[in-house]
């Protein structure tokens, strides 16, 4: 035991971002065999078209993980761009797939842990696509088609949330709601009131809130992009905040 769990997500990460990914590589250096677990809540990757995409890139970064997790527990939720990752790729990286949401116990604490897209329920034309595509029929019905055909969806899946994305400031759309948060803390208050712990809107922040006058905490992980990214860290005192710069 280490007492240390780390959680990251909304990384981005593809061959157009190089410093990223070597940031990425020295936190797994440095966390490998020091960490009880790393979490990947989500939006690893900018975009999965199929485990069967093999680039450069991906090959290495399987490679990577691959070593990692032979000393540490990797554990993967997906997340609205990285949803088509799946058992191959599982198997190839040695990472464990979990459904959303998990509640977990650490250190004595509980904690509900997810991408947090499902959380976003103004967002209704988002959510509606949501639940098509992780229909597994509908996912089998995609992943037979030629990759070619998969990186030009993949195009417009990036197109929708990109445009959501440049929506932020002038609208709330993009964002988690109260009522799905409550929703989801009402249904996990066993035994004990749980820490939320999300990515997914890139508004990284620790919000104190309340339900049926009990107070949580709900942690919203940083995004990796341009110079910056960053990671919790959970250990027996509960949840501390990192930031990573180039
Ligand atoms: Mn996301």
């Amino acid at each position: 035991m280490n007492n240390t769990t780390i959680f990251i997500s909304d990384l981005h990460l593809s061959e157009q971002t190089q410093p990223l990914n070597q940031l990425f590589e020295r936190c797994l250096q440095q966390w490998q065999g020091n960490i009880d677990a790393l979490y990947i809540l989500g939006d690893f990757f900018d975009v999965w078209i199929g485990d069967d995409d093999d680039s450069d890139f991906i090959r290495h970064i399987k490679s990577k993980l691959k070593s990692f997790s032979s000393a540490t527990p990797v554990f993967f939720i997906h997340g609205n761009r990285d949803f088509l990752i799946g058992e191959k790729f599982a198997a190839e990286t040695g990472i464990q797939l979990l459904t959303s949401p998990q509640q977990i116990n650490l250190y004595e604490h509980e904690y509900i842990i997810m991408h947090g897209d499902e959380l976003c329920t103004d967002d209704i034309a988002y959510q509606q696509f949501r639940a098509q595509s992780r229909n597994p029929l509908w996912q089998m019905a995609v992943l037979s088609k030629p990759i070619e055909e998969r990186r030009l969806l993949a195009g417009q899946i990036r197109q929708m949330s990109e445009t959501r994305k440049n929506n932020e400031g002038k609208s709330e759309i993009s964002d988690v709601t109260e009522q799905a948060i409550n929703e989801l803390m009402s249904s996990h208050m066993q035994p004990t009131l749980p820490t939320l712990i999300h990515g997914h809107t890139h508004r990284p922040a620790v919000h104190e809130s309340q339900l049926n006058n009990q107070p949580f905490k709900r942690y919203v992980i940083q995004d990796w992009a341009d110079n910056y990214g960053g990671y919790l860290a959970v250990d027996t005192d509960g949840v501390h905040v990192h930031e990573l710069k180039l």
